[in-house]
């Protein structure tokens, strides 16, 4: 159990996987947080979620990794990318042993509600409250004033703003924009094991790509599951929404004449969620005075590079390192962190934004020269920037 220094009064808004990383790993500094979230119980809907070794090393830090280990699948196999009309294979990545060997972490494939409740595990129970949603903060004399939808009220030295893509917090920073809408939905479903080809079971990340689509799948739940999540023309849907669904017809039309293992997958599948992308362009400063943010309030990226919650966790260690090293001079700590932290994510933006026109080329030369590229690539090392980073090893000064 860490000590508590007094230190600032520091409030979260927002309990999404980043708000809770940042609580526990301030807790894990001596320092006290409480995390405000609007929900009335945690628990993360949605699907699959990658947790790459940048990630994992940070939550083993927290104590959490047997947590993790419950329903967690190692991505042994690796990540093999195939054609869209025949399945041929264009590269395959094989993670097993090298994946450790390199950053010293396997790379895992989970349910984000399990993700959630790996990282819930690290804050202590009483400093988390619920059913508290924030409308709007309150610079004062003394402080901050946060208020909430059913009138209450909560006093803080220092807000972190960990609410999402439609950060309330970030509003009161920068001018309040709603995000744009990318065009792109993602159809997602969830294949029981019994159901399952046992090709899709394979720990292995497998993402089809074709003309304007890709379509991606892994198994989780400790392997009784398939994640299916697959990309397409939003044409004029713009529900974002976990909890918004489409029609197993309208999944199976936009991937019609594809391989028949992906169609299978479709059908074997219940009603699909459907949600559209949003998309927002990286900000240039997220503190100010005494109030900052954190993951996708911060840096909403398309999941293409698979590291929106990781790059939220490592914001949180960074941040309670910031915080822990400056308790006395919060602002002073906020806008280190935001030094330390903007280039790498707003890189992470970028080259997640790229990869779409990336995935989802056309048949013809450009595409050919992709799947040229790819055979010889290795994103294993290539992206070790992103797999290496240590994020309580990034020197404060
Ligand atoms: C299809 C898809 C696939 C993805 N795959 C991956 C992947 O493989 N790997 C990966 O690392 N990332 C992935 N991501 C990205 C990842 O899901 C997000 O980056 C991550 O969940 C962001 O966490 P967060 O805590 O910043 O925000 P959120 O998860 O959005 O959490 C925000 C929290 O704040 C609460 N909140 C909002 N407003 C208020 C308020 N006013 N007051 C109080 N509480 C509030 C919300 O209820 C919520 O609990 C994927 C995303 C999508 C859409």
């Amino acid at each position: 159990m860490p000590t508590h220094v007094p230190g600032p009064r520091i409030a979260i808004v927002g309990g999404g996987i980043g708000g809770l990383a940042a609580a526990a790993f301030l807790n894990r500094s001596g320092l006290r947080a409480t995390v405000y979230e609007q929900a009335p119980a945690l628990g993360e809907v949605g699907a699959g979620l990658v947790v790459a070794p940048n990630a994992v090393r940070l939550l083993r830090r927290l104590g959490a990794m047997e947590r993790l280990l419950r329903r967690a699948v190692p991505l042994d196999w690796g990540w093999e990318f195939r054609r869209w009309a025949d399945g041929r294979v264009l590269s395959v990545e094989k993670l097993s042993g090298e994946c450790e060997r390199l950053y010293g972490e396997r790379t895992y494939v989970v349910h984000r509600a399990d993700l959630l409740d790996t990282v819930k595990s690290a804050v202590p129970g009483d400093r988390i409250r619920l059913g508290a949603r924030c409308t709007s903060i309150e610079e004062r004399p003394h402080g901050l004033r946060l208020r909430f939808a059913d009138g209450s009220r909560a006093e803080a030295d220092v807000v972190i703003g960990a609410d999402g893509v439609h950060s309330v917090v970030r509003s009161t920073l920068a001018e309040p924009t709603p995000p744009a809408y990318s065009g792109i939905c993602a159809f997602r479903t969830i294949v029981p094991a019994d159901d399952a080809p046992d090709f899709a079971l394979r720990p292995a990340q497998t993402l089809w790509l074709g003309p304007g689509r890709h379509f991606v799948h892994y198994p989780i739940n400790g392997g009784q599951a398939v994640n299916v999540v697959a990309f397409a023309p939003a044409g004029d849907y713009t529900d974002e929404s976990w909890s918004a669904t489409a029609t197993v017809e309208e999944f199976h039309a936009e991937f019609a004449g594809w391989d028949a293992r992906v169609t299978d997958l479709i059908a074997a599948g219940g009603v699909p969620g459907r949600w559209a992308l949003l998309d927002r362009a990286p900000l240039r400063h997220w503190s100010r005075g005494r109030v900052t943010l954190l993951g996708d309030a911060a840096h909403p990226m398309f999941p293409f590079f698979a590291q929106g919650a990781a790059q939220s966790i490592e914001d949180a260690a960074v941040l309670a390192r910031c915080l822990a090293a400056s308790a006395d001079d919060p602002e002073q700590a906020l806008k280190r962190y935001e030094v330390l932290r903007i280039a790498r994510t707003t890189c992470l933006q970028q080259i997640s934004h790229d990869r779409r026109d990336m995935n989802h080329l056309p048949d013809g030369p450009e595409q050919q020269a992709r799947d040229a590229a790819l055979a010889g690539a290795d994103p294993l090392v290539g992206n070790g920037w992103i797999y290496g980073y240590d994020a309580e090893e990034v020197p404060l000064s």
